[in-house]
């Protein structure tokens, strides 16, 4: 295993936004509508997408909405849950790989960035997985929480009692930022600059 110094002052722009939300839906069609918006302004930025690979609920919508703008979509799906999710057949690129651990590694490694939209259990997973690698200087890439309608206010709230009660530090809380609108998820990518693409991962 390599252990490659982080480097912290390489400003690079953001190219690959890698989205994570849910396999399913939602109850309510307001899920859908916003990965389309996200989608759609990524891409009339000429931001690359990178998602899981499926073409179910808002994941599918993703990947739809920014195909059909005119950007460029990398899915990465494993293997065994490629029935499961639907894979994509009209992505740029599909990878199909031997696991869910490579699919979260390539994920990473090919994003500048990270927005986090409603999604379940696996969303959930993903979004713990890259905050807690950032907080583990694994990666320094930007990680917003897209907080459509309060959805998110359970999980923010329950970061806040870690922090309150002493199981993390008030500095664990600016890995990431929250937007409530789709212009707030830009203007917080504009803002951002990642480290030089490629040094970060060498310990994953
Ligand atoms: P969900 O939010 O549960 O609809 O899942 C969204 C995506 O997260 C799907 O593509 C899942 O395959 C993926 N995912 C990542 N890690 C996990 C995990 N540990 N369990 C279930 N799904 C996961």
């Amino acid at each position: 295993m390599s252990f490659i110094p982080v480097k912290r002052d390489l400003p690079v722009l953001v190219h690959s936004v890698c989205v994570y939300c849910g396999s399913s839906s939602g109850v309510s069609e307001k899920y859908t509508q916003i990965a389309k918006e996200i989608a759609t302004a990524l891409a009339q930025r000429k931001l690359r997408i990178v998602y899981g690979g499926g073409h179910v609920g808002l994941m599918g919508a993703v990947a739809d909405a920014a195909l059909q703008a005119g950007t460029e979509v990398i899915g990465i799906i494993p293997e065994h849950i490629k029935a499961k999710e639907v894979q994509h057949t009209g992505l740029t690129k599909l990878h199909v790989v031997a696991d869910m651990h490579t699919r979260k590694r390539m994920m990473v490694e090919n994003s500048d960035a990270f927005i986090i939209l409603p999604g379940g259990l696996g969303t959930l997973d993903e979004t713990f997985e890259i905050l807690t690698w950032k907080k583990l200087s694994l990666h320094n890439k930007p990680i917003i929480i897209f907080n459509l309608d309060g959805f998110w206010d359970p999980l923010l709230a329950l970061i806040d009692q870690i922090v309150v009660q002493g199981f993390a530090t008030p500095s664990d809380q600016a890995l990431f930022k929250v937007a409530t609108t789709v212009d707030g998820v830009i203007e917080i990518l504009e803002q951002s600059s990642t480290p030089e693409k490629g040094v970060l991962t060498g310990r994953m």
